[in-house]
């Protein structure tokens, strides 16, 4: 897909289309022409002619017969779609420009722009549905947003690469949910490849491959193997708990965005759901989900789960997650606006249909309510009071619901930490957010690929606020766990045990791999880990002598 978001078929021809399609192209050379000089007659009426000239370019390329006779050999002989051929032709000009010296490789942008004037009038202005694909694809495109990446279908999208965002965006988080191989921010490289070509992406290593060789491609078919064959044998970990070799039991559970992913949960062996995104509820249609849709979705999962804990986090909107909502009128710092809990509050209706249908969902099962982005204690307590005044109005109406049902917050930011004894008085559980405690620790936006380098929570200050954050707990005796990704990845499962962690939500393809490692470790050594973990001054330090010691204790860990 372009950065407006057009798809580009290679798609063949069959014999008898040849004349109609060379026809469709020659339509849409005409009306971007007819458009382009429009634009110019405009420009040279209110600047002048010779402002004008600057079009008069534009309609000379796209007017060249040595361009349009490349395009009808290529329809003609090869059999390729008009969109096809004219995206592969032009970006092959564009890519001579590029390589110029001096000045010159601006002017490829002339070329992308009558590359996309020409596929707009081909394709028409509707941005591709990418939910209704229905053959098997990688996507390349300039950026989705997670709502787009949670309408993806993996039995189709068998990849996606991007070229902005970054690894801790919801996009990426969506990705790793659906089981989708990703690259996310990875930069501009859409100008090297069209729609048709062979390309590998490695999720793993943050690698795209436009045209690899046969060697490349033989070696890749190996690795996927290899990870296969990999995975099955974790599974023999699915009935084994997650108990250190000295007998201390890690409760171990899975997150979810979507309802569907329990069965996932479950099939890994988890003890349970630790973070429950529920806003991609909202993200996912038009309008927001009714009271009854949200009970209906909310009772699905708790039910599933039967004795289980079900944590709940109430809408998480906002930044990255842009909701069906009036938009802020002008949001330079989303990351810093009205996001999450704040949003939640400013929209108290939408709020407290959600608190409802939680409280009459948890009848089903185990359900804890979590409240996300906590900044200040006032925000805490307006939160409380919401779901307070929701509890009074179930009451009267005679419904049910657990009154017992616990509710706790995520800490993800350092103010959040830092009042962590005022906020053990009135919460009943923690749950660490290092999504969002890296890039507010960090001041690093989590999807701008810009700085992706700075975003990770291997930094001494992130994980000086984790250890702070675990031992005000304690302190106060308020139950603790975590739920960012940075607990999935089995390098920090040593240091976050040796903290005093016992609970830990990961995405559900990590389980086996997390159960694995905690059951290869003994306490006093994690302690170890994370004593010295805690003395390093930068980033590169920590990562590699936590590395060393992960794969002392469990060699040949791919990391
Ligand atoms: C986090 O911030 O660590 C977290 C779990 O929440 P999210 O990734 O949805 O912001
Ligand atoms: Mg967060």
């Amino acid at each position: 897909m372009d950065n407006e978001g057009f798809r580009i078929p290679r798609r063949f021809l069959p014999r008898d289309a040849v004349e109609d399609e060379l026809e469709r192209l020659d339509q849409s050379i005409a009306s971007a022409t007819a458009e382009i000089e429009r634009n110019r007659d405009r420009v040279a009426e209110q600047l002048g002619d010779q402002y004008g000239a600057i079009f008069a370019a534009h309609v000379s390329m796209l007017n060249d017969p040595g361009l349009r006779a490349t395009l009808e050999e290529m329809i003609r002989l090869r059999h390729y779609s008009p969109e096809y051929s004219v995206s592969r032709v032009l970006r092959n000009y564009a890519k001579v420009f590029q390589s110029l010296e001096g000045p010159m490789p601006e002017r490829a942008n002339d070329i992308f722009d009558i590359e996309k004037r020409l596929l707009r009038h081909l394709l028409g202005r509707r941005r591709e549905e990418l939910g209704n694909i229905v053959s098997e694809v990688l996507v390349l495109a300039h950026n989705l947003t997670p709502s787009e990446t949670s309408n993806l279908n993996p039995k189709f999208v068998r990849g996606f690469v991007t070229e902005t965002g970054g690894p801790g965006s919801h996009t990426a988080i969506v990705a790793e949910a659906l089981g989708i191989p990703a690259v996310v921010g990875i930069g501009p490289f859409l100008a090297e490849v069209s729609g048709g070509e062979t390309v590998i992406i490695d999720g793993d290593q943050g690698l795209v491959i436009l045209h690899p060789d046969e060697e490349t491609i033989a070696r890749y078919r190996y690795e996927v193997d290899q990870q296969r064959s990999q995975a099955r044998k974790l599974e023999a970990f699915r009935d084994l708990p997650a108990e250190t070799l000295d007998g201390v039991r890690i409760q171990l559970l899975g997150n979810i965005e979507f309802p569907y992913e329990v069965e996932q949960c479950k099939e890994r062996g988890s003890d349970g759901i630790g973070l429950y995104r529920t806003e991609f509820l909202f993200l996912a249609g038009a309008e927001q989900p009714s009271e009854e849709e949200q009970f209906a979705a909310y009772s699905e999962v708790a039910r599933a789960m039967g004795d289980q804990p079900v944590v709940m986090r109430t809408v998480d909107l906002g930044a990255d997650k842009i909701p069906n909502l009036p938009a802020p009128e002008d949001e330079p710092n989303p990351f810093l606006g009205l996001r999450s809990i704040r949003l939640a509050l400013k929209h108290r209706g939408l709020f407290r249909t959600q608190l409802r249908a939680m409280l009459r969902a948890s009848v089903a099962g185990n359900i804890r309510m979590m409240f996300p982005l906590i900044c200040t204690l006032m925000e805490l307590r307006a939160a409380k009071s919401v779901l307070q005044d929701a509890k009074e109005d179930l009451d009267e109406e005679g419904v049910k619901f657990d009154r017992n049902m616990k509710v706790g917050m995520m800490v993800e930011v350092p103010s959040a930490v830092l009042m962590m004894d005022h906020f053990a008085h009135e919460v009943d559980f923690f749950s660490i957010g290092t999504n969002d405690l890296v890039q507010y620790a960090l001041a690093v936006d989590r999807s701008n690929k810009d700085v992706a380098g700075l975003y990770t929570a291997s930094d001494p200050s992130v994980l000086r606020l984790i250890n702070m954050a675990v031992k005000i707990a304690h302190e106060h005796d308020v139950p603790i766990g975590m739920c960012g990704q940075m607990c999935g990845n089995p390098l920090y499962t040593m240091f976050l045990l040796g903290l005093g962690l016992r609970s830990l939500s990961v995405t559900p393809a990590a389980i086996p791999e997390i159960k694995r490692v905690c059951r290869s470790v003994e306490l006093p050594q994690c302690e170890k880990v994370a004593k010295r973990a805690l003395r390093f001054d930068n980033a590169h330090h920590v990562r590699t002598y936590l590395k060393e010691e992960l794969s002392k204790v469990v060699p040949n860990i791919r990391i």
